[in-house]
């Protein structure tokens, strides 16, 4: 058994430059080698975690199986190292105080002063520690929110400063940098680079290895200009430029030998590496031949498609995931619905399957509704996650069992017809305002119908699943749905809830309860997005078909 090793990971200059697939790679690359790595993401705001935060400025809020809503990196985390994490991968400001004011209230410091520059530090050292035992992880990759150079993030900082001093062969810190190529000027700058790291050398951290993003390679040239700057070898300068397909960072890495250097630094003797099923993964899904067009239909704001694909990653790589084993580089179009309310359906003749993923609320709700109406009736496959199988049933309780005003309750209370309620102790938080991590979250096992395309496609009868919603099939119902056509593909194990409905006599028409996309894995997609995107692949062949607009029922 090694001694537990730690690798801190920062950002620098500007966010949003991939720090958590830096953090995804650096893991996967450490436990390619043969050692057990866990990672953890520390936010540094005050929220005990992601599940009151505002997805499309934050970003997609993810579920862990133990029911832990976290920033969308856990996501990247699961992805790259495949394995499942738990709420010691993830921590906040808010929980790291929460702590240690609980521990104040039961005299847990025994009168001393509680201090704002030590507890805190302290508190997170042994967050650490605990995951790492949790986990039984060799190696704990910590990546620290936020950019340096915020007071948010010095605590977390603080933390590393701490370890290090105590463990100094234990411990390292990797700097993720960007250098920009300003277009008047038309050359890679490297100075903000620079001053990131001496930035970082101003909270005691001097970085071990810098990763140094930018839109193209970094050159020699600048790597000796930044070693010379903050006193590094070039060698521990990595280049890292955009990529076509984010699950060649780690390869980009490991071709600058990564994984060796680190393994030297925390003195850890290498282990062989075993890489070859991502290479096979990550050809496959470049040399795709056949595109896809899909329509993610929803209530978008308009604030641009980078938040808003931000705000469904897990999605959007599940779909990837299941299109690269079907021979196909899928084409996603985002489609608000109130363009669909203004302008019809039109818009979506051309595609080859629809998506409506999840969401809350009641905007443009008639437009997701009609566009669901849409790849029934034509017979377009038809995906639903949560929020996407609950506006399924709305629509066959209308237009099939003839149930007018049908509706869920989070958007008409007063319906006749309320095909998707709230559950009664649901109710009790809600009016309580108990609104934070209340929902029901994480894994939940359910029992399939056999002989539905949803039990073939996982090809068991019995799984477990991650949910995160308020509202639920209303039972009443189940009858006059199985009656019509659309069957109860799967409930809870005790049969009581619903959790996926399945359209007989349509080439793929399924919606989940839950979030299948919280656990497709890039070397194990998803069967559900895999039996989909086999459905979506069926329907390119006959393209010729599907795009004839005459055909299609508006
Ligand atoms: N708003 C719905 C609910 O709370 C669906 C949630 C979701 O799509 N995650 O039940």
């Amino acid at each position: 058994m090694l001694r537990t090793k730690f690798i801190f990971v920062s950002g620098g200059v500007i966010s949003g430059i991939g720090k958590g697939i830096a953090t995804s790679s650096i893991a996967l690359l450490l436990k390619s080698r043969g050692f057990s790595v866990t990672t953890i993401k520390a936010d540094p705001y005050l929220n005990l975690d992601a599940g009151t935060l505002n997805p499309i400025e934050h970003g997609e809020v993810f579920v862990l199986n133990d029911g832990m809503e976290c920033d969308q990196d856990l996501g990247n985390y699961e992805r790259f190292l495949d394995q499942d994490l738990n709420s010691t991968n993830y921590t906040t400001t808010g929980q790291i105080f929460e702590s240690i004011i609980d521990k104040e209230r039961a005299l847990g410091y025994e009168g001393k002063t509680v201090e704002f520059f030590q507890h805190p530090p302290e508190e997170i050292i042994s967050r650490i520690k605990q995951c790492a035992r949790k986990n039984r992880a060799d190696i704990v990759v910590f990546e620290v929110g936020g950019t340096v150079g915020e007071y948010q993030n010095l605590l977390f900082l603080e933390a590393n400063r701490l370890l290090k001093l105590k463990y100094p062969r234990d411990v390292l810190h990797v700097h993720l940098t960007y250098l920009p190529i300003p277009s008047s000027i038309g050359e890679m700058k490297s100075k903000p680079a620079q001053m990131s790291i001496h930035q970082l050398a101003t909270a005691g951290i001097i970085a071990d290895f810098v990763l140094a993003r930018a839109q193209v390679a970094v050159d020699e040239k600048r790597k000796e200009k930044i070693a010379v700057a903050c006193g590094l070898s070039p060698d521990d300068i990595i280049s890292a430029p955009d990529v076509e397909n984010i699950y060649q960072v780690p390869l980009n890495f490991e071709n600058q030998d990564l994984s060796d250097k680190i393994l030297k630094k925390l003195y850890i003797k290498p282990r062989k590496r075993d890489l070859s099923d991502w290479k096979v993964m990550v050809n496959s899904a470049l040399t795709a031949k056949k595109t896809a067009k899909i329509a993610m239909v929803g209530k978008y704001f308009s604030t641009g498609d980078f938040t808003l694909s931000d705000a469904y990653l897990s999605v959007i790589e599940s779909i990837k995931h299941a299109a690269a084993q079907n021979d196909i580089k899928p084409k996603l179009v985002w489609i608000d619905s109130t363009q669909i309310e203004k302008e019809g359906l039109m818009i979506l003749a051309g595609f080859d399957g629809i998506v409506v993923p999840g969401g809350f609320g009641g905007r443009a709700v008639e437009g997701i509704i009609s566009s669901i109406q849409f790849a029934r009736q034509n017979k377009i496959p038809y995906f639903g996650l949560c929020f996407g199988m609950q506006l399924a049933a709305v629509e066959f309780a209308r237009n099939v069992c003839a149930l007018k005003d049908a509706h869920t309750t989070e958007i008409n209370s007063q319906t006749n017809h309320p095909i998707i309620h709230v559950m009664e102790s649901q109710k009790e938080k809600v009016e309580k305002k108990e609104l934070g991590g209340s929902m029901r979250l994480g894994s939940w096992e359910f029992k399939a119908t056999k002989e539905t395309k949803f039990a073939k496609a996982y090809g068991i009868v019995t799984g477990s699943e991650r949910h995160r919603h308020r509202y639920e099939f209303n039972n009443k119902y189940r009858e006059i749905f199985e009656k019509k056509g659309m069957q109860i593909a799967a409930t809870t194990k005790d049969g009581k809830l619903v959790e996926a409905l399945e359209l007989k006599d349509h080439p793929f028409f399924i919606g989940v309860q839950f979030h299948p996309e919280l656990k497709s894995r890039p070397l194990r997609p998803h069967p559900l997005y895999l039996a989909f995107m086999k459905a979506v692949s069926e329907q390119v062949k006959t393209e010729g078909l599907t795009n004839k607009k005459s055909l299609l029922k508006y």
